[in-house]
């Protein structure tokens, strides 16, 4: 069992007197500016001036400024824009603004792992990646407990580049769940491999071939849509609460049955394959360069193109029909 660290590990005075600069205020960044602030740190966001995250931070209390200004002040900068604007916010606005002895940090390892961004020297780089989406961030903190988090060190100049990360973590309330070391390398090629192979492209595609299978073989829509995507979520939710395990002594023996004999059918030798392929295609860095090339020169023509067929497709408007049924559900 790898090690895990709690808040008892970690030594908060290291970040005393000096100012953590969160850079975008979105999902992660409204949750770590505001649980770092209510940990007694002295916080100041950096926005766009026309930004809509402006006033929301405003009304909570805390310090913003513009993105180059901020990170002129921080002693700290927490990346949390998104992954694909990162490269150029860092060069226009927060290299420009970086001395000795800051610490650069990031929750996810894409930018650097791929050398889209390049910290100076004098700088430390590390990561504090909570395991779960913003709200959870805050909400979990403001219950008194926290989101498990990864921390990682890249680049340590000060030689205080962990002590900095723990800090961190333990600021957002991570201490309180545990805290898991990794490397920028490792979390991000696990990162890019479970999206892609397993959570989201992996599921989609299975969902969507249970689906078109029913309804090609004359099964009414709505009921395909129950049975091989609505019913994912309770399926999932049993897995998180107890394993798999729980979740086969929960569901008939005759749908642990069809499990077994079934399960390796869909997922083949030839499948385990494609996954190894996928995963040397990140590790190489192919992806990567496919993704940003996609960003950059393409103006996301494939990217955009794909996301309005899929958007086009006959389960996502049987889906929203019988959504309407559910009361329970938010819009
Ligand atoms: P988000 O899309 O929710 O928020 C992005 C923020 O950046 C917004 O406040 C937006 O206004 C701001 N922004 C956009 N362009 C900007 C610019 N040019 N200058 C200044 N601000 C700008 O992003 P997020 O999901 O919070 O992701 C941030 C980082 O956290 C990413 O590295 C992501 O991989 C990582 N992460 C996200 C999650 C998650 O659950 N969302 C979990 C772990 C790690
Ligand atoms: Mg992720």
């Amino acid at each position: 069992m790898a090690k895990m660290y709690y808040e008892n590990d970690s030594n908060p005075e290291i970040l005393k007197g000096r100012k953590i600069a969160i850079i975008g205020y979105g999902s992660q960044g409204h949750a770590h500016a505001l649980n770092l602030h209510d940990s007694g740190f002295d916080v100041v966001v950096g926005l766009r001036p026309g930004s809509q995250g402006r006033k929301k931070a405003e009304e909570a209390g805390l310090m913003v400024a513009d993105t180059a200004e901020a990170a002129r002040m921080g002693d700290l900068i927490m990346m949390l824009v998104p992954d694909e604007k990162q490269s150029d916010i860092f060069r226009n606005e927060i290299e420009p603004n970086l001395s000795a002895g800051n610490v650069l940090m990031f929750a996810h390892g894409f930018n650097i792992t791929f050398q889209q961004i390049i910290a100076p020297a004098f700088t430390d780089v590390i990561m504090v990646a909570p395991k779960g989406p913003g709200h959870t961030v805050r909400s979990q903190y403001q219950e008194g407990k926290g989101v498990p988090s990864l921390i990682a060190v890249y680049q340590d100049d000060s030689g205080k580049a962990r002590d900095y990360a723990l800090a961190y973590a333990c600021g957002i309330g991570a201490g309180r769940a545990g805290i898991l070391e990794t490397s920028f390398r490792e979390e991000t090629e696990t990162d890019l491999f479970g999206e892609q192979a397993v959570l989201c492209g992996g599921v989609t595609e299975l969902m969507k071939a249970g689906f078109e299978t029913l309804v090609e073989a004359g099964y009414q829509p709505e009921i395909a849509y129950f049975e091989c995507i609505h019913e994912m979520k309770l399926i999932i939710d049993l897995i998180n609460q107890g394993g798999f395990g729980y979740m086969r002594y929960s569901v008939s023996d005759t749908a642990e049955y069809g499990d077994y004999i079934t399960g390796k059918k869909i997922i083949t030798e030839e499948t385990r394959k494609t996954m190894r392929n996928i995963l040397a295609d990140i590790q190489s860095g192919r992806f990567a360069s496919d993704w940003i090339a996609e960003n950059k020169a393409g103006g996301r023509a494939m990217f955009l193109a794909t996301r309005r067929k899929e958007s086009e497709h006959q389960l996502e408007t049987v889906g929203a029909e019988l959504r309407k049924m559910m009361s329970w559900l938010k819009k």
